[in-house]
């Protein structure tokens, strides 16, 4: 339990070994990663990275009626508008109506950074009990206060006592972390540090109720219902869409499903320890509070890729089916469903086989949608992951067995893909959002990897995946038209040299 005691969680470049530079082939990466060297490759040149902020932000964004402090010059909070829109439509599709987003800055200036912004942070602690009155108030400590030495920990638990909302500490020093994916275990460890995880008497069960399944006298439907629910993590790349898919499926196996932690509330929260096994969507998203659950909770859980294209999604269903003994009915549902998928896909392959691909994003993700559109007939030229760490280990593996000649780049670097694109000419490329007009300025056409708007996830995700791709492939009108009157920031000589020249050991 050593970490979760700490004020602040290991960022993820010590805790996982985390690295974001390397190029080589498929085989290689496992190998590299395995043998320690690559954690000292490096770049000598960067153009841009994000911060881990943003991504803890978006987390902590969807938690009902919780209001955000951001501990930081104001500038920090930039991108709260366009997550006010995601929060909005997220809970639109899942049914759950209108919640403000509520968030604040301590906007801290010049003098703050001389002589401490923890009197600036408790007024505004207060401020926002008093003005908004949220169940839950997140303080968000950004790099300011963690260069200067604020003692963000200190001042939330002494001001619980002085308000009525709940408070939790995040922290996201984004200078500690080149690696985004750090923002999960911040968040977590935030939950684990300062929130509860049971159910508590009088406010969840009354224990002077005799019949209460809480007091030690379980009834056998209340262990029965237990042994038969199951929670589902959805951190960040996890649709409405995908989350009813996955429901489908795991219901499919009669189990009774839990989502947790985001469009969540501190209410919810509590039932989490209310269920006898935890599934991750993801390698990297959740091991760090599933192991805590595991250790504090005893609740096992399941790491297994994500279930993206049919091969995954029967990997990821059975590993489930197994804790419950029901492997038999899990490769019933995964023929059936394979059969269905196969008949619906088969208008789409014609404009798929054979066309090249870049893939880029989530270190996981892109590994798992390359396997499926090597599957279909597609012929992937690079897998580009953001980052890599041990936790994603087990994919790939699978990488080096099934694309043990094509390259791998580990990179979130913008002109490193540009001089990819121009140099390789793709049919089309894969990519997180963001990097899209980039690619259209190329004159290649591009299909998000995740996004909110249809389903990724599972079969319906598979199915919804190809036909978005085979309409781009068949549509590239507008990357075309706007290649011909847009210029590229690069110089020409940029393109005459490797695309990972700059990456060094
Ligand atoms: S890197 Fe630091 S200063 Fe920059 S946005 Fe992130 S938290 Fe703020």
């Amino acid at each position: 339990m050593k970490n979760y005691d700490q004020n602040e969680p290991l960022v993820r470049d010590i805790r996982l070994s985390a690295a974001d530079s390397f190029y080589g082939k498929g085989c290689d990466l496992l190998k590299c990663a395995e043998g320690g060297c690559l954690c000292n490759k490096n770049r000598s040149f960067w153009q841009a990275n994000s911060c881990q902020l943003s991504l803890s932000l978006m987390m902590a964004s969807t938690i009902e009626n919780a209001a955000i402090i951001i501990h930081s010059p104001v500038g920090c909070g930039v991108n709260m508008s366009t997550l006010y829109s995601n929060v909005t439509g997220g809970r639109n599709k899942r049914g759950l109506g209108q919640n403000n987003l509520v968030w604040l800055s301590t906007n801290m200036q010049k003098v703050d950074i001389i002589n401490g912004g923890e009197k600036k942070l408790r007024e505004l602690i207060r401020y926002t009990d008093r003005e908004y009155r949220p169940e839950l108030i997140f303080v968000v400590a950004a790099c300011a206060p963690s260069i200067i030495g604020d003692d963000v920990d200190d001042i939330v638990n002494s001001e619980k006592e002085n308000i009525a909302a709940d408070l939790a500490a995040i922290h996201c020093p984004g200078f500690k972390s080149r690696v985004v994916a750090s923002a999960y275990d911040s968040f977590y460890h935030a939950l684990i540090r300062h929130l509860k995880f049971e159910p508590e008497p009088y406010i969840d069960y009354n224990p002077d109720n005799y019949a209460n399944p809480y007091n030690g006298d379980q009834t056998a439907l209340y262990r029965y219902n237990k042994a038969r629910t199951v929670n589902l993590f959805n951190a960040t790349s996890m649709n409405p869409d995908d989350e009813n898919e996955i429901v489908r499926l795991l219901q499919a196996l009669d189990l009774n499903v839990q989502i947790y932690t985001e469009y969540s509330s501190r209410d919810k929260l509590r039932f989490i320890s209310e269920a006898s096994l935890n599934i991750s969507m993801c390698d990297v998203h959740d091991d760090y509070i599933l192991k805590y659950l595991e250790e504090k909770y005893g609740i096992p859980y399941v790491i297994q890729g994500m279930p993206l294209g049919k091969k995954a999604i029967r990997e990821w269903l059975l590993k489930i089916a197994g804790f419950f003994g029901k492997e038999k009915d899990a490769e019933k549902i995964c023929d059936y469903e394979e059969k269905r998928l196969d008949e619906a896909l088969k208008p789409f392959l014609k404009t798929i086989r054979g066309k090249r691909v870049i893939m880029g994003g989530g270190v996981v993700r892109i590994a798992e949608e390359a396997r499926m559109l090597k599957e279909l007939g597609m012929d992937i030229i690079t897998i580009r992951p953001y980052h890599y760490d041990n936790e994603a280990g087990g994919v790939y593996s699978e990488v080096a067995e099934e694309f043990p000649d094509t390259p791998v780049a580990v990179s979130t670097q913008v002109f490193e893909l540009i001089n990819q694109l121009k140099k390789y000419k793709p049919d089309i490329v894969v990519e997180h959002a963001g990097k899209h007009g980039w690619i259209s300025k190329c004159g290649i056409p591009s299909v998000n990897l995740f996004s909110q708007a249809r389903p990724f996830f599972g079969y319906a995700g598979e199915y919804a995946f190809i036909k978005n791709l085979a309409f781009h492939l068949q549509n590239n009108s507008y990357a075309k038209n706007l290649s011909k009157n847009v210029r590229l920031p690069y110089h020409k000589n940029w393109y005459e040299k490797d695309p990972y020249s700059y990456i060094k050991d």
